[in-house]
């Protein structure tokens, strides 16, 4: 195993509304105990008796500590986020990816969610920093904490592959909140059309695994997801998509705990679907920079200029591809 890894995410999060839940309640299923110190090791045995919190999905347990001496978020607020991540997550791959994570949460000046990172040091580890100012309304309609837990369901497959793990974890996070109900279907198709262009690669830039940009890492990594999840589904007659080898995944690796060849882990993918798409679109784009015809794609799943005030095309000839990508399966 290798001696330290992280998967980072700091960008400012988009502000939002909602409603507050009420702060001081006690949670079901949660029980109180000592937080660990801050910086403090802490394994995957003694997490869930040392963390502040304990909150069980499906079998998993969240260890949830908060580092926040004004006491200034109600506890309430922040267990209601970490288990309703966790919910959308599970729901997305058949069951959340892991058995045992630590999820520490950092109280900071401001508003919003603030970033976070997944590590895998001694146990995994979701780091997470939220601003004391933070409404019931940015937790409702967070996406770090998912993109987080997303990171927990794909194996290690070493830096030069970093693309896929944020790529994966950008795209999911929308189509697992609009499975669930959490986010809006067009809201998710226009941020992938506002920003699935910032993935396409600059002049001079080689393929996927020579990407060191922040946009191509995030959006050229999430282009690749979007484009496998069509081609999975062309070829498949519709039946299944990028969803089903994901969850293959995750059952024969055990996720972001296992370090794997990214080879081996596109081949459980595929065969999970009976098709080669993942093997081939990692073959004609980890070293060479292709330039994919957004518009066409686009008009092909009949995603609109502005999904937010325009309708989509629902006899476009992907149409129902589009669909599919965000309902339940
Ligand atoms: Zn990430």
């Amino acid at each position: 195993m290798p001696a330290s890894r992280t998967l980072g995410l700091v960008f400012a999060l988009a502000a939002a509304c909602g409603v507050a839940s009420a702060p001081g309640a006690s949670a079901t299923g949660a029980s109180a105990t000592a937080a660990p110190a801050p910086g403090d090791p802490v394994t995957a045995h003694d997490c869930a008796e040392r963390a502040s919190l304990k909150i069980t999905v499906q079998g998993a347990t969240l260890c949830v500590s908060v580092d926040d001496p004004a006491h200034s978020i109600a506890q309430q607020l922040l267990n209601d986020w970490v288990e309703r991540s966790a919910r959308i997550v599970a729901a997305y791959y058949g069951g959340f990816p892991a058995p045992v994570v630590q999820v520490r949460i950092q109280v900071a000046a401001g508003g919003g969610v603030r970033g976070g990172r997944t590590t895998n040091d001694s146990g995994l580890v979701i780091h997470i920093i939220v601003g004391h100012d933070v409404s019931a309304g940015e937790l409702a309609n967070d996406w770090v904490l998912v993109h987080e837990m997303v990171h927990l369901a794909l194996p290690e497959l070493g830096r030069r592959h970093n693309w896929l793990a944020e790529g994966l974890a950008t795209y999911v996070e929308g189509v697992a909140r609009a499975q669930f109900g959490n986010r809006e279907v067009t809201d998710v198709w226009a941020e992938y059309r506002q920003s699935m262009p910032k993935g396409l690669s600059q002049s001079g830039e080689g393929g996927m695994d020579d990407t060191s940009s922040w946009a191509r890492t995030y959006w050229g990594g999430a282009l690749f997801c979007l484009q496998a999840d069509v081609a999975i589904r062309e070829r498949t007659g519709n039946r299944v998509g990028l969803q089903a080898a994901l969850r293959a995944i995750l059952r024969q690796t055990g996720g972001y705990r296992a370090e794997r060849n990214i080879d081996d882990v596109l081949q459980i993918g595929d065969a999970a679907t009976g098709t080669q798409v993942l093997r081939d679109h990692y073959r004609e784009t980890k070293s060479t920079a292709l330039a994919p015809d957004l518009e066409l794609l686009w008009r092909r799943l009949g995603v609109p200029q502005n999904p937010a005030s325009q309708p989509f095309d629902d006899h476009a000839p992907l149409a129902a591809v589009r669909i599919a990508i965000t309902s339940k399966p």
